[in-house]
């Protein structure tokens, strides 16, 4: 039985719905547990306009509450999707002490110079046009490493978020995607299946089937997530991406709890 640790709540201004209703999702189609990982407040609110605010924070961690209460044969765990950012280390050290987490995703949006990569108003802004794909992609797998070499988080999302508009460089893409399974065959991490690729312009799910492959021969687990922004996206396309997870080598999914992580068979 899977579980789905990558959803969203209707604070971080993008998503629909609270935690009760997620979790009567993931009830209905059988998951082991649920987890909550909304986009993680920022010291000032204005950073950007696509996460909860600082002062919600009390009110997202009383809705988790909520849906445990509604849902006592749901285990529902309290998370955040975290962005990482090189200088962040002080405000990731501050977000621990704020509440009980379950469990910390780490996230590349940002690239150095302060742009969100999958952002859709860049498209519009021609941001894409100022650099080459390649250089894009360099300085994303670049930050991603660091990402997962900073030990910070229980689990890393999309491996390869900048693919959402369909970007992608010519040539083997291992040189991408190699450095990023030598840093999880380093430091242990868990990085993530995440089917929101198959629902939208990327189409196909994070990571790529052949950067998939290649995480697998480290013999990680693997986190299966949906990164639902409304309750009727959890745990979708889960048959899917379990069929691609084993196709590709994962044996292994992990739950958390407290922060401490569990294994069990995918
Ligand atoms: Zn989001
Ligand atoms: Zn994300």
């Amino acid at each position: 039985m899977l579980s789905d640790y990558h959803t969203h709540t209707e604070l971080c201004r993008h998503a629909d719905g609270w935690p009760v209703a997620y979790a009567a999702a993931a009830a209905a189609r059988g998951l082991a547990e649920l987890g909550c990982s909304d986009h993680n407040p920022m010291k000032d609110d204005d950073f950007d306009e696509w996460r909860m605010a600082l002062g919600d924070l009390p009110r997202y961690v009383d809705a988790v509450e909520e849906a445990r209460a509604a849902h006592p044969g749901l285990p529902v765990r309290l998370g955040l999707e975290v962005d990482y950012l090189d200088d962040g280390g002080a405000w990731l050290d501050a977000l621990e002490g704020m509440a009980r987490w379950d469990y910390l995703i780490g996230s590349v949006h940002y690239l150095p110079g302060g742009w969100d990569v999958d952002n859709p108003k860049w498209l519009a802004l021609g941001r894409w046009e100022q650099q080459t794909v390649d250089e894009v992609w360099t300085a994303y797998f670049a930050a991603y490493e660091r990402c997962v070499r900073s030990r910070r988080f229980d689990f890393c999302a999309h491996p390869d978020l900048v693919k959402k508009f369909g970007h992608r460089p010519g040539g083997d893409l291992r040189r991408y995607y190699d450095p990023v399974a030598q840093a999880v065959a380093d430091t242990g991490a868990i990085l993530e299946l995440n089917t929101a690729g198959l629902r939208n312009s990327a189409g196909e799910q994070y990571p790529s089937q052949e950067f998939l492959a290649v995480l697998a021969q480290t013999g990680a687990p693997i986190m299966i997530s949906s990164d639902a922004h409304r309750p009727e996206d959890v745990g979708r396309d889960f048959d899917r991406a379990v069929a691609l997870a084993k196709e590709a080598g994962f044996r292994q999914t992990a739950r958390f709890c407290g922060r401490e992580r569990m294994l069990v068979p995918l």
